[in-house]
């Protein structure tokens, strides 16, 4: 899949038959803005986005005034290679259902190629059977079976979230790691023997018994995953636990390639 290229997101689009509630055109807009999406089409809306759609789009607005309208299904579907109807019910046909993760996968890996679609019905009944024959897959949110029918913006977040999950996979991308610089194992392997004989030196471990204490007493430092300069910092204390005024000389964080100097 080459999703090296971010409007591969542009070639997927919603497509909202005959919503009846204004607002839920905003909303929809925002659900998808805040994925990335951008390509909204509407089939038939009761009326076209007013104030109410604007005031839910909440700075989507620029979906809303590219909002392409139509009178047919199968015109906001034009050139479309794959499209994906959603529906609050399982339908007693056999249709090839999806889940939203994998709803998202097949929608971004035929973006990849072409335009692709990804249907929601109306408010009160869904879609109707002749234009989910328009659609090559179902797509579920499964839910509690006795209460399936999620609100129409509500299903599209689901999918938009979907979408940019499997968008966020395909390229790779993760949360931002934390960047403390931490002390690395020799480091941590250090500050413990040092730690173990202040204990003993200062008379609170027994030499011969120093073993399960220093094993709780790592176990609890590598809850903390401290970083190089709180080690620095704790040998600092040790130091003076132990009476010394001069530093012993601690592991220092490596040199960095860049040039970077050695922190303190
Ligand atoms: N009473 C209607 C519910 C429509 S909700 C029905 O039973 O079909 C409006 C639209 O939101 C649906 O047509 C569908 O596109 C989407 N939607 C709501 N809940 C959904 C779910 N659980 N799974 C997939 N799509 C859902």
């Amino acid at each position: 899949m080459n999703t090296d290229n971010p409007s591969i997101l542009d070639r997927i689009r919603f497509v909202l038959v005959e919503t009846s509630h204004t607002g839920n055109l905003g909303a929809v807009a925002r659900a998808m803005k805040t994925m990335g999406l951008s390509r909204l089409h509407l089939v038939r809306p009761k009326s076209p986005p007013d104030a109410e759609a604007l005031a839910r789009a909440s700075g989507a607005d620029d979906l809303l005034a590219a909002a392409r309208c139509h009178d047919r299904l199968v015109d906001a579907l034009a050139g479309c290679r794959l499209v994906i109807g959603s529906s609050a019910r399982l339908r007693a046909v056999e249709w090839p259902l999806l889940e939203p993760p994998e709803c998202a996968r097949r929608l971004l890996a035929d973006a990849g190629v072409g335009e692709v679609a990804l249907v929601l019905g109306r408010e009160r009944s869904g879609l109707t059977n002749e234009e989910l024959a328009l659609c090559h897959y179902l797509a579920h949110i499964p839910t509690n079976p006795a209460f399936s029918s999620l609100n129409l913006a509500a299903a599209a977040q689901v999918f938009a979230y979907e979408i940019r999950q499997a968008f966020r996979a395909a390229r790779g991308e993760t949360l931002p790691v934390e960047e403390r610089d931490l002390a690395t194992v020799e480091a941590l392997d250090g500050f413990h023997a040092h730690l173990t004989a202040t204990l003993v030196e200062i008379g609170y471990a027994d030499p011969e018994q120093s073993g399960k204490l220093s094993r709780r007493l790592r176990r609890l430092f590598h809850r903390a995953r401290p970083d190089w300069t709180e080690i620095n910092i704790l040998r600092g204390i040790l130091n003076a636990a132990q009476g010394r005024k001069d530093p012993a000389r601690f592991l220092r964080r490596p040199r960095k390639v860049d040039g970077e100097g050695e922190r303190s």
